[in-house]
């Protein structure tokens, strides 16, 4: 069994061989931290969790070096730290903070790296020094920029000809640049910017443009070829485009990575998620709202990763659902069946095979659905027992039912809650507010309970997570 992987360079699915079998090697764009991250750049770091369990699962546990960058410094990150009247320092070390929290809640492991670009900077002089002397780079107005007429690579991962790409830029004005595509590596400071954004270089104090701290950080930590490197589809072009040329340009001889997987977008109610349309939904949002964890992850999951992926709360309500199934199905394991989940070589292999295969992560949970089915059909207490197992092992392998299932039900059920629903409900009845009592069954529902109204007025419920 193979993994294979879809390539944005070669624009097919391929068969995964490491550049070295005893280190794979990976790199993914992380986060700028100005803001809470939102649930685009949560699908992105689950997506890029799920590739490095699967490498993990395949070499080993110690044999994957993953490196996610940390964008501590940007305008974005300037302007709010402004907005809101603190030090830089102060605001992207809260926002680290709560990046990780957030990932963390999602159920995504650490990466072996998360490197920030202000501790990169020497090493970005460098390649922007390397780029100068080798004439691809050029200084105008005390900016440095990357001459793209000189690049080598320019237009291999976007598949656009560099006429195509040119119209892309074309909404640029900057009067410096030789070529519309030319980008800044390094820029002048302004009398009144930041301290901690002002950096000594060769080419006078300043700081870097954005593209050249992937290309100096994936040097740094994966040498000048690499195994495989991930981001968003957004990121194709410019940025990654971007930094193919740097690199492949300062160090000759270098392909940069071998496979480039890119996850695609996420809408909200099948519209762009802004900030303007009001339907920009925060990882801290849904905590706030207490959607548990492995809900958001399994929501994420249950789209492939490179196609679109729509959030709503249609979605979240199924997802849900579908992991309340999943938990009653373990409740006839006792703790022993629960704990040993982690020997991975229990993992049913056609569940791998689903994952090997360009991570087909709705595969997987099919695969795991019918697991669950098995075990709530089995005729017998053995064959409910294994299929229960095979089924929270497959969970486990995606990062999925971590909480166990006393606790995920507790939180799940709270007596009180659902009684004021009903109270609530019977009173919207009352006040002939259907709308509103038709809302508050459906929140009944997504609680997994199930309400049945008498003929005197009152309502029975029952819960579909305890028996
Ligand atoms: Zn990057």
């Amino acid at each position: 069994m193979k993994l294979s992987l879809f390539n944005t360079v070669t624009r097919k699915r391929e068969d995964f061989n490491p550049l070295d079998i005893n280190l794979i090697k990976m790199y993914v764009c992380g986060p700028t931290v100005y803001d809470h991250p939102h649930i685009g750049n949560a699908r992105s770091a689950v997506v890029y969790d799920i590739l490095y369990r699967v490498l993990m699962q395949i070499y080993g546990q110690n044999k994957v070096l993953y490196v996610r960058n940390i964008t501590d410094i940007d305008d974005k990150i300037i302007d709010r730290a402004m907005q809101l009247n603190i030090p830089i320092s102060e605001l992207t070390e809260k926002t680290i903070i709560d990046y990780n929290n957030d990932m963390q809640y999602l159920g995504c492991l650490k990466p072996t790296k998360e490197p920030k670009a202000t501790q990169y900077i020497p090493q970005m002089i460098s390649i922007i020094q390397k780029l100068l002397d080798l004439g691809v780079a050029y200084e105008a107005q005390k900016y440095i920029y990357f001459d793209v007429s000189k690049a080598k690579n320019y237009t291999l991962l976007s598949s656009r000809t560099i006429e195509e790409l040119q119209e892309s830029g074309r909404i640029e004005t900057d009067k410096n640049k030789k070529n519309i595509n030319d980008f800044v590596l390094w820029k002048p400071a302004k009398q009144n910017d930041d301290a901690s954004t002002k950096f000594s270089s060769p080419f006078g104090i300043g700081r870097p443009g954005w593209h050249i701290e992937c290309s100096a950080m994936s040097y740094e930590f994966l040498g000048p070829t690499f195994d495989i490197h991930g981001g968003g589809i957004d990121l194709i072009f410019p940025h990654h485009t971007n930094e193919i040329a740097q690199s492949c340009s300062a160090f000759p001889g270098s392909s940069y990575a071998k496979y480039w997987v890119h996850n695609g977008f996420l809408t909200v109610d099948h519209e762009k998620m802004s900030k303007s349309l009001g339907n920009f939904i925060t990882v801290k949002n849904l905590i706030d709202k207490q959607i548990k964890g492995d809900v958001i992850r399994l929501l994420l999951l249950n789209t492939h990763y490179r196609k679109p992926l729509d959030y709503n709360k249609k979605a979240l309500e199924d997802a849900e659902k579908i992991l309340n199934y999943w938990y009653r199905a373990i409740e006839a394991l006792d703790v022993k069946d629960i704990t040993l989940y982690d020997d991975n070589n229990n993992i049913s292999q056609v569940f791998l095979g689903s994952l090997f295969d360009d991570l087909n992560t709705p595969m997987a949970i099919k695969l795991i659905n019918d697991f669950a089915k098995e075990s709530h059909g089995a005729k017998t207490h053995e064959i409910k027992i294994t299929a229960a197992k095979k089924m929270l092992y497959c969970a486990k392998f995606l990062g999925l039912m971590r909480v166990n299932k006393e606790n995920w039900f507790k939180i799940n059920i709270d007596q009180k809650h659902v009684e004021n629903l009903i109270n609530q409900r019977s009173d919207a009845k009352k006040q002939k507010n259907w709308s509103l009592a038709d809302q508050i069954r459906d929140n009944l529902i997504a609680l997994d309970v199930s309400i049945e109204d008498k003929a005197d007025g009152t309502t029975a419920w029952k819960s579909l997570t305890k028996k």
